[in-house]
């Protein structure tokens, strides 16, 4: 474990140590519902019934910022609870209600770790805030690092006021991406490296690349999904088990691995794959 990642805490974040996951658990706090990045594989949703309840993008509502202060009161006995995370259920970094957040709870609760999930078009410009609010765990989505494979993944890319599309805005994000995640690095923030495996666009191979880039900018640990077939991408099959476990294998001689993940909701509360309501909302999950 480096300086930073043992300082943060890693051995109580559930979602950055296998032996964590089942001892401590994340609240998330559902304050983020814009987005300013198309991804095809996308489909957000807040409230109502969802086919696929138990994912990323989910939440039964959105709170305020002090409502999430109250949340996080409400649990903050528990002494299992290690993390406050924002993952959403849209971008964290464009919505002032994210640093908002972080900056009541972590007043109020110095002693909880303050994390959040990006899709890193913003990171470069606001990691130093996130340090300065105490943020201490970034995780940042990075599918790949060819443009080309990119500009399948994303429909769009909005950024300084311009919407980008095809391989104009695959470029954009990357460079932004890479920008971010070696600056966040530098300020000593952990970063954990999300790659969805998109049978038929991101291949083990190119997951590889992307685990060699991160772990060169100073990432600590990658975290390899399946995709869930939704949104532009509803028409793709969901990777086999077999077909996941050989990209992570492929993918850890050349960084730490994270295999445990089930794709949490952007509310999920408790002990992470035993939250309260989770059976009704299983629906039909890709793993
Ligand atoms: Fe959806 Fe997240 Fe992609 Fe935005 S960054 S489109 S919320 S998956
Ligand atoms: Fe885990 Fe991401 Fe939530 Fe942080 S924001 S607790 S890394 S799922
Ligand atoms: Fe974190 Fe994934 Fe575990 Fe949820 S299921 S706590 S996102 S590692």
């Amino acid at each position: 474990m480096t300086g930073a990642a043992s300082q943060a805490g890693l051995s109580r974040h559930p979602c950055y140590s296998h032996a964590a996951h089942s001892r401590c658990w994340r609240i998330h706090l559902p304050v983020a519902s814009e987005c300013n990045l198309g991804c095809n594989y996308c489909e957000r949703a807040v409230g109502g019934l969802s086919s696929h309840g138990h994912r990323p993008g989910v939440a039964d509502r959105l709170l305020t910022p002090q409502q999430a202060l109250a949340e996080v009161a409400r649990h903050a006995g528990d002494p299992d609870l290690a993390v406050v995370g924002i993952a959403g259920p849209g971008e964290p970094l464009c919505q002032p209600a994210t640093f908002e957040t972080f900056r009541l709870v972590g007043a109020a609760y110095p002693k909880l770790m303050l994390c959040v999930s990006t899709n890193g078009l913003l990171l470069a410009d606001h990691a130093e805030r996130l340090r300065d609010l105490g943020v201490k765990t970034v995780t940042v989505t990075l599918n790949t690092v060819d443009p080309t494979i990119g500009e399948k993944i994303y429909a769009y890319v909005r950024y300084g006021g311009k919407v980008l599309t095809g391989l104009e805005g695959a470029e954009l994000l990357l460079a932004r991406q890479l920008l971010g995640i070696e600056k966040a690095a530098r300020l000593g923030l952990v970063l954990k490296i999300n790659s969805v495996l998109i049978p038929g666009v991101t291949r083990a191979e190119d997951l590889a690349e992307v685990a060699r880039t991160a772990q060169r900018l100073g990432a600590y640990i990658q975290n390899i999904t399946p995709l869930i077939p939704l949104g532009r991408f509803r028409c793709l099959v969901a990777p086999s088990s077999e077909a996941l476990g050989e990209a992570r294998s492929r993918c850890e001689s050349i960084m730490r691995q994270f295999r445990l993940c089930r794709q949490c909701r952007a509310d999920s509360v408790g002990p992470p794959g035993r939250e309260p309501g989770r059976a009704h909302r299983e629906g039909n999950r890709a793993v």
